[in-house]
């Protein structure tokens, strides 16, 4: 057992003095740090605990709403105003745990959970560049079934695990961020990185800052959207290929769309390409196997992940054609 500090922060500015010092680590509901500590595989110096700072919902002057990091996943799915106008998002954090595990998690640590590639949890045993920068990657040439399709690194090639984050790039969430300066925002996209040559930064937070609220622009959609995860049991697991998405139609015209992909890459992947091949145009298969194609051109499954490409396809392809309600 290693030895370890606990704090409780009443405030922001309390939780980032608390949390300034090298080694301590912000904690929300713990159900991913903790597991990690267990195995070895994070080891603060202290917690911070920040469950107590803001769990309110509120709606914004554009018509939005405003969520505090503290708000634990079950409120958040449960609450009206998101069941009303987000959807994809209440149905993503149904589908993306338990109800014990989601009335534990918070908003904020959903954004910030880890892998859960089978190496990088196993650090008794396994090379893992993401857990040990340089000690190499045993997915490339190992079970790498779970693995990225797209945006993948010959350093690594993990998948972000969260449903959550992947309605919210879909919905252009916006993360407000407490830094020392005061508060900056960065889009939910630009928040989690692609592995490149550093695979164990898993996101664009400086040292120090913390993660204090999403917020929601107004919903782009007064039609339908949903949110569709693939996974290999029907109980709780980590999503193969996940499709998050939202359509308006003018008639026969797609009006407005977005779209996001979990389960292929390592972090919550917005289809921009598939989204402009798709705006404008018509709501049919072709159009849809169209906008699969352009997105997903330079996919580079690892061997046991191929199998994904012809899921994310036909997840797509099924998704929106529900709700576009055309045939399939
Ligand atoms: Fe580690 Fe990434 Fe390789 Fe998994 S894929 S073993 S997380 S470096």
């Amino acid at each position: 057992m290693t030895p370890l500090t606990y704090h409780r922060a009443a405030t922001v500015q309390q939780a980032m003095q608390l949390a300034g010092v090298a080694g301590r680590r912000p904690l929300g509901g713990g159900t991913n740090l903790i597991d990690l500590m267990r195995k070895g595989i994070e080891q603060p110096s202290g917690l911070v605990d920040v469950s107590g700072l803001s769990n309110q919902i509120t709606p914004t002057p554009g018509g939005g709403l405003m969520i505090g990091a503290a708000t634990k996943n079950s409120a958040l799915a449960a609450h009206p105003l998101v069941r009303a106008h987000y959807p994809m998002l209440a149905r993503a954090l149904l589908a993306g745990a338990s109800a014990q595990i989601r009335n534990m998690a918070t908003v904020g640590g959903n954004v910030l959970q880890r892998t859960r590639c089978l190496y990088f949890q196993d650090a008794a045993a396994s090379r893992c560049n993401k857990r040990l920068p340089g000690s190499g990657c045993d997915a490339h040439g190992g079970f790498n079934r779970y693995h990225a399709v797209i945006g993948g690194s010959s350093s690594c090639i993990a998948t972000h695990p969260s449903d959550m984050c992947v309605a919210l790039a879909a919905l252009d969430a916006v993360v407000h961020v407490a830094d020392r300066g005061g508060e900056r925002t960065i889009g939910l996209v630009d928040l989690h990185r692609l592995p490149g040559e550093r695979p164990d930064i898993d996101t664009v937070l400086e040292p120090g800052e913390l993660i204090v609220a999403i917020e929601l622009p107004r919903s782009p959609f007064d039609g339908p959207s949903a949110y569709r995860k693939v996974r290999d049991r029907a109980s709780y697991a980590f999503a193969l290929v996940a499709v998050a998405a939202g359509l308006e139609m003018r008639g026969d015209t797609i009006s407005e769309i977005r779209i996001a992909f979990g389960g292929v890459a390592a972090k919550p992947w917005r289809a921009l390409r598939a989204e402009a091949v798709l705006r404008g145009g018509p709501a049919t298969s072709d159009a849809f196997e169209r906008a699969f194609e352009a997105e997903f051109a330079h996919a580079a499954p690892p061997e046991g992940a191929a199998y994904k490409i012809e899921l994310a396809r036909r997840t797509l392809v099924a998704i929106l054609s529900k709700l576009s309600g055309s045939t399939q």
